[in-house]
């Protein structure tokens, strides 16, 4: 329990009730075993847990996000994308992690589950970004995988539709680690803050 603790006490962010906590993709496939796995992925899991709890006491709004490709999705090298086939739908892999927990009243926004369209942003075409404004979200706070893909695109176009947003690094895992810093230097360049330190 005592590790739990300091787990808690160092993750504390103030969030508040105009806050939202985007959960990206913390999906098996791109987890350990998965089809396309994020080094270490596995890792943020007790520390995103420890963020939900603390936006769910603060009354701040949980998103996740999922990955639901179609078995063709563009994005998958037999098609010319850049990535083995992962988080198909109807698959285990396309499953949120077995540890991740969730609260009653979290939002949930399924991606990419059209075959030409690449949808790497949690705002791409999914009515997110309204669902916010109308909730009266004014910060976003982003987390889960990779850093260098979808959290990079969703944190920027959260900046380009007006939201305060920051992304933890601590909640985040690249595919490579050049990947990670050049993704954190395009987000600051964006106008995100990266959250250093636990
Ligand atoms: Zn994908």
């Amino acid at each position: 329990m005592a590790h739990e603790d300091a787990v808690m006490t160092r993750q504390k962010i103030g969030l508040r009730m105009s806050d939202a906590l985007l959960v990206v993709d913390l999906q098996r496939d791109f987890c350990a075993g998965g089809k396309l796995e994020v080094p270490h992925a596995d890792e943020i899991v007790p520390i995103v847990n420890a963020l939900v709890e603390e936006a769910h006491a603060r009354g701040a709004l949980v998103v996740a996000s999922r990955d639901l490709h179609p078995p063709d999705h563009q994005s998958f090298h037999a098609f010319g994308g850049r990535w083995p086939q992962h988080c198909v739908r109807g698959t285990r892999g396309a499953d949120l992690h077995p540890d991740l927990k969730l609260p009653e009243g979290a939002l949930f926004v399924a991606k990419a589950r059209r075959a030409e369209r690449e949808q790497a942003s949690v705002f791409d075409a999914t009515g997110l970004a309204e669902e916010l404004r109308r909730r009266a979200v004014e910060r976003v706070f982003i987390v889960g995988v990779a850093e260098e893909v979808c959290v990079k695109a969703s944190a920027i176009d959260a900046v380009r539709l007006g939201f305060v947003t920051h992304v933890l690094r601590a909640a985040t895992r690249p595919v490579t680690p050049e990947g990670g810093e050049n993704a954190r230097a395009e987000m600051r360049a964006a106008g995100v803050t990266v959250i250093e330190a636990p």
